[in-house]
């Protein structure tokens, strides 16, 4: 885990979870808060989690469409399912609050 890494505690943490990515916000703050007892550094530490919706580019249209949780995706203009995913999959870490 990256968040243990630093050596004075962390207040808070931001990370955004992206609708693609196969997590959900509720079950990460769930198990963080289990796994934070066992590093000194994060025992306080309060973990903000911010779902994002996804985006895809139609590769037939070139349209951009914004998606949140559908399991198959189509273009929204043009219905077509030869769609890139272009944000969404990720896991970032947003920002950290660190005492000093
Ligand atoms: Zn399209």
């Amino acid at each position: 885990m990256l968040l243990d890494e630093s050596k004075n505690p962390i207040s808070s943490a931001s990370i955004e979870v992206g609708c693609l990515s196969g997590f959900k916000p509720e079950p990460i703050g769930f198990y963080f808060d289990i796994i934070k007892k066992d590093y000194n550094n994060l025992k306080d530490c309060v973990l903000n989690v911010i779902e994002i919706d996804g985006r895809i580019k139609c590769e037939e249209c070139g349209s951009e469409s914004r998606i949140s949780n559908q399991p198959i995706l189509f273009c929204q203009k043009c219905e077509s399912g030869k769609t890139k995913i272009i944000n969404g999959k990720d896991i970032n870490l947003c920002s950290i609050e660190v005492n000093k």
